[in-house]
């Protein structure tokens, strides 16, 4: 298990990593830190902050969510291919396809 060298706990995938590389292992964590050693968050002057928060935000997004994403995508996909086969071989027609 890999702790957290500001605040000793368990790092999760909810780690952020600041200018320096250093890692914490939460957002409560890295704010805290920055407080408590009065230290100004310059990490927003960093060309690649944006395309860093972008990604980091879409992978938690993903991570707290994928699995409603996939029984959604399934949903699409199997709804998607039944009108593809009746619109090739067949015929809709009032939610029935009828294959001919
Ligand atoms: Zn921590």
């Amino acid at each position: 298990m890999i702790t957290c060298l500001h605040c000793e706990k368990k790092m999760t995938i909810r780690y952020r990593v600041n200018e320096f590389a250093d890692t914490f292992c939460r957002d409560d964590c890295y704010e805290k830190y920055y407080e408590e050693n009065d230290i100004k968050y310059t990490d927003h002057f960093h060309p690649y902050i944006d395309d860093y928060e972008a990604m980091r935000r879409v992978f938690l997004d993903w991570s707290d969510h994928w699995e409603e994403e996939l029984i959604e995508r399934g949903k699409n996909f199997q709804s998607s291919s039944y009108m593809t086969l009746c619109s090739m071989k067949g015929s809709h027609s009032n939610n029935i396809c009828i294959i001919q």
